[in-house]
């Protein structure tokens, strides 16, 4: 078997047994590129401790779990930890620290520990300046739920059509090259760091690669608390987007009424970026305009 073949298998395991997301951060570790930190259940450790062995990896696994509190309307996905000691250990998100290196692993786990939040962004292979944002609006974002979608909007420039390499919003679908909030939707940086990223699982897992950036430059509308929506296939001209020939991906439940209107709904208008205008599928318009939204579109 060649080397290729052998680690293109491991990795394909992993996205199995881990997910897609998780798996770009350990391969992203074994390449060098950063140090990953992940979450996991106990039950999966073993299976984990395994295939870092494989893989030559350096770990080291928090003494506590920490866990996750639900964001409202993401499909299970979460921004914030909470302490609940009521809770047993076993329910909880043990965090691994993984990578190709000793002394890198060593310094991220004392600097996360230490609260030393700069110094462990930038062991993660976090861009100076989306460090710098995310610091600034911690506060601000931790408000609501931690999320920092309508902040990095408010931070880019342009109104629409951002780089397609910084659209981490896929991430809640499954799919995004990045692990951190970038500072706006169209920073060089960060851009830079998502195309490293993509060579890299791209040599090893080239579907997945491709399945990223195909998911990555679709049109995303962001609600803070009424789920989050992928218009797979839209079309858009100017700041008008499409959505009869889109297949609808979203975060929330089959039964949720915003997805009924959502499914209704035959384009959207950017006026702004906290103003959009819906046109359903009978002509009927609405005007929604809040701080709690964001339509993001990408080319
Ligand atoms: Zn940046």
């Amino acid at each position: 078997m060649s080397n290729l073949t052998k680690w293109s298998s491991i990795f394909n395991e992993m996205v199995d047994q881990f997910g897609l997301l998780q798996t770009r951060e350990i391969m992203s570790a074994w390449a060098g590129l950063k140090v990953a930190r992940i979450g996991l259940k106990q039950n999966k450790l073993l299976v984990l401790k395994e295939k870092l062995a494989k893989l030559n990896l350096h770990y080291q696994i928090s003494d506590e779990p920490v866990f996750a509190r639900k964001d409202i309307g993401k499909g299970g996905w979460s921004n914030k930890f909470e302490e609940r000691p009521w809770v047993a250990r076993k329910n909880g998100d043990y965090l691994v620290y993984v990578s190709n290196d000793v002394k890198s692993l060593q310094k991220a786990f004392n600097s996360e520990l230490e609260g030393e939040e700069e110094e462990f962004g930038e062991k993660l292979g976090i861009p100076a300046c989306c460090i710098d944002f995310y610091s600034k609006n911690l506060d601000k974002a931790y408000e609501k739920q931690n999320d920092f979608v309508p902040l990095v909007l408010k931070n880019t420039k342009e109104l629409h059509s951002f780089n397609f390499w910084n659209n981490y919003v896929s991430q809640y679908f499954g799919y995004s090259l990045l692990s951190f909030f970038p500072c706006s939707f169209n920073c060089v940086e960060s851009a830079r760091f998502a195309q490293n990223t993509y060579d890299l699982i791209n040599s090893i897992l080239p579907i997945q690669a491709s399945q990223i950036i195909h998911f990555q430059k679709q049109p995303i509308l962001y609600t803070e608390y009424r789920g989050i929506y992928l218009f797979e296939g839209a079309t858009f001209s100017n700041e008008s987007v499409y959505l009869e020939d889109a297949t609808l991906h979203a975060t929330v439940p089959s039964n949720s009424r915003t997805l009924d209107k959502i499914l209704n709904l035959h384009s959207i208008t950017i006026n702004s970026k906290d103003k959009l205008s819906f046109v359903d599928n009978a002509g009927v318009k609405s005007i929604i305009k809040s701080e709690n939204i964001a339509f993001c579109t990408f080319k």
